[in-house]
């Protein structure tokens, strides 16, 4: 069990949901919003975050509902088909601090756009 199932309520992905700091929008529903990352790692690189207040995949998975679990990783498909990655793409959610997250709201990272290389550095 990680310990990070306080949530922050000043993290920086808690701004961006409020619209207190800027972001470029790639996509939102009523469950899910998505836009760029501020330091994208490939071609494409979209932050897929669930609105409500998740610290982590691991209190996703504690916390959220089924119809919530299955609508936010839907989007996760819905939104690589918009952008149209039909050659594949990778997504990365980081846990904790060994996971190496550093924003303390559920996020997946959807990457893309090229060839990626390997997984771990
Ligand atoms: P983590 O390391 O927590 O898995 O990933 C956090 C991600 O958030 C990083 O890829 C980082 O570039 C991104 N990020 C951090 N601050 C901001 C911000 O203010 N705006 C956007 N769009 N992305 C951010």
């Amino acid at each position: 069990m990680i310990d990070i199932s306080n949530y922050d309520e000043n993290n920086i992905f808690a701004k961006i949901l409020k619209k207190k700091v800027p972001s470029k929008k790639i996509y939102e529903d009523d469950k899910v919003y998505a836009f760029e990352d501020i330091n994208p790692q490939a071609p494409i690189h979209v932050l897929i975050i669930p609105k409500a207040k998740f610290c982590s995949f691991n209190d996703f998975c504690l916390k959220a509902n089924n119809e919530t679990i299955c609508s936010v990783i839907k989007s996760i498909e819905k939104i690589a088909n918009t952008l149209k990655l039909n050659n594949g793409y990778r997504i990365i959610s980081n846990i904790g601090k060994e996971g190496g997250q550093e924003v303390p709201h559920l996020h997946f990272h959807l990457l893309g756009g090229k060839q990626l290389g390997k997984i771990i550095d």
